[in-house]
């Protein structure tokens, strides 16, 4: 079980995707060539900079911000200025989300606060982050949000260090502790989300992490598999993960929930010993998000961040010049052109499944209600 049958329609059920029913036609549509025109996307991922204050070691853009450094170039923070003519461009232009993360931590930039507080009236605004850095003025523009995902990890400061290199469990704590009195000050509908990403050091205290996330009063515990085995990441290998154990802890944690906690623990994009899988064969779903780097460039998708191969156009200084490939036959080709066989964890498998079954195969008979 994933989810609660009550709470079945949930941020994290990919059957969203088929809300999305109007993108994905259209999309095919491009995609075949019978129109030039692709829709917007509906999310902008925004990475306002590359740098970390965690050394977390199963990192999925390590890469960028440690070992390969120079591949990211001499931009490594969006000025403040230009993320708000961003915003202002993107909510003209059509975008229905802003997702600020990372990459990098995106509470490092000092102009976040700024930039939720432009964003909020034109569109819904989310915020990824390891909790590190919260200060009132950035709790205060955080309530603003439609939701906050922390980062967290782990249920205790031996795990947390071990995990993220650092011994900042004490201070994630006290900054959780002000968020949730923040949401109470305000009254606000942000949802509060503690993130817990299962490795073999942190797999027998996902019930403890639970546990602890009620207590902290967030409304939302979210735990997943990490994704260790994209060939970008030192050391990566197939995890070893106690199924049996793992999955009695999942049982546990979702008797927790209660009318104001609710526990996620989203399996699907995994097989089910948590390693990656592929259950569709092409790229299609990308077009849904376009993530903007810290560089000034848009790449393919949130999985393939600062790879050159995937980039697909600059967007700085003048975020309007993202109308000048969206929707270019180089954009189509650089979909085409993807290897699914060569990617990782796919933040939107089920969505490019959605795309083949419904849409090429019509396997829902959509005529049919
Ligand atoms: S991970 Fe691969 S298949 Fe998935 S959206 Fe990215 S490029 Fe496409």
């Amino acid at each position: 079980m994933e989810w609660a049958n009550a709470t079945k329609y949930n941020s994290f059920n990919s059957y969203k995707g088929l809300t999305y029913y109007g993108n994905y036609n259209q999309i095919m549509r491009w995609m075949r060539e019978e129109t030039d025109y692709l829709i917007p996307p509906v999310e902008c991922n925004l990475d306002p900079v590359a740098e970390c204050n965690l050394d977390c070691y199963f990192c999925i853009t390590q890469r960028y911000l440690r070992t390969h450094r120079e591949e990211v170039g001499k931009m490594r923070m969006l000025p403040t200025k230009y993320m708000i003519k961003l915003v202002n461009f993107l909510a003209h232009w059509g975008v229905r989300g802003l997702c600020i993360s990372g990459g990098g931590e995106p509470t490092i930039h000092k102009g976040l606060a700024e930039v939720i507080l432009h964003a909020k009236d034109k569109m819904d605004v989310a915020v990824v982050t390891n909790a590190t850095l919260i200060t009132d003025e950035l709790a205060e523009a955080l309530m603003e949000c439609r939701w906050v995902a922390l980062s967290i990890d782990s249920a205790d400061k031996e795990t947390y260090k071990t995990i993220k290199g650092v011994d900042l469990f004490s201070k994630i704590i006290y900054n959780i502790a002000k968020l949730v009195y923040f949401k109470k000050k305000t009254n606000l509908p942000v949802d509060l989300c503690f993130k817990f990403l299962v490795l073999p050091e942190n797999q027998n205290q996902i019930y403890k992490a639970c546990q602890l996330a009620k207590e902290l009063g967030v409304q939302d515990f979210h735990a997943r598999p990490v994704d260790f085995e994209r060939n970008d990441i030192k050391g990566h290998k197939q995890l070893s993960i106690n199924m049996k154990e793992v999955e009695g802890q999942f049982t546990k944690c979702h008797e927790l929930e209660s009318s104001k906690f609710k526990v996620y623990t989203v399996m699907h994009k995994f097989d089910s010993k948590f390693h990656v899988k592929h259950d569709f064969e092409k790229c299609l779903a990308s077009p849904l998000v376009i993530p903007i780097l810290q560089d000034g460039n848009a790449y393919l998708c949130v999985d393939k961040k600062m790879e050159r191969k995937f980039k697909l156009g600059y967007c700085y200084p003048d975020s309007s010049k993202i109308l000048s490939w969206w929707s270019s036959n180089k954009h189509r080709k650089a979909i085409k052109n993807v290897d699914v066989a060569q990617c990782s964890r796919c933040t939107w498998s089920q969505y490019n499944r959605q795309i083949e079954e419904v849409i090429i195969k019509d396997g829902m008979c959509l005529s049919f209600p």
